[in-house]
């Protein structure tokens, strides 16, 4: 279960990967709406605690592949037909949630990736990243938190450097 640090580095290096060499999108705004997209399926757990709506609902439909196109669609209506390119890449961003919770679940639940048309959880069981065997304790959390960091935040700035001085576009 990475934490919200995971999500929002690898949501923000999602953009900034994809970013052209265009000062408007390279700006931190672009990286932060990026990165509170990345996190933003987990806001599913207002519904698990907030409504008291069940345990079962986390990691479900706001982690699929459809919802991840629902916000996509949402982007593009925001920004507009002329900046789809945008709207893919931060639906991109949004859609890396649910595939580093795929990708880095060993023991705990998986993702529920082809919601609506399945409610089977998917994990790769290769890794576990942050998964808490023991119970949420803050010298857990904050363990983890420092383990997420050196793996995602020298990730984002390769990609930041390598994107200042080589043009892909
Ligand atoms: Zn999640």
């Amino acid at each position: 279960m990475p934490l919200p640090i995971s999500h929002g580095l690898v949501g923000a290096s999602v953009v900034a990967l994809n970013q052209p060499q265009n000062p408007i999108l390279c700006s931190w705004q672009s990286l932060l709406l990026s990165a509170l997209l990345a996190i933003s399926p987990d806001f599913d757990f207002f519904l698990v605690w907030g409504l008291q709506l069940g345990r079962g609902l986390h990691r479900g439909f706001t982690h699929s592949l459809i919802f991840a196109g629902v916000v996509t669609a949402l982007m593009l209506m925001i920004l507009g037909i002329s900046r789809i390119r945008e709207a893919i890449i931060y639906g991109s961003a949004y859609l890396s949630h649910a595939l580093l919770d795929f990708s880095t679940t060993k023991f705990g639940g998986g993702v529920e990736l082809l919601w609506p048309f399945s409610t089977q959880r998917f994990k790769l069981e290769l890794i576990g990243l942050s998964e808490f065997p023991i119970g949420f304790k803050l010298s857990e959390i904050i363990k983890y938190s420092v383990i997420e960091l050196m793996i995602f935040v020298p990730l984002l700035l390769i990609i930041l450097l390598f994107r200042k001085f080589v043009i892909l576009d």
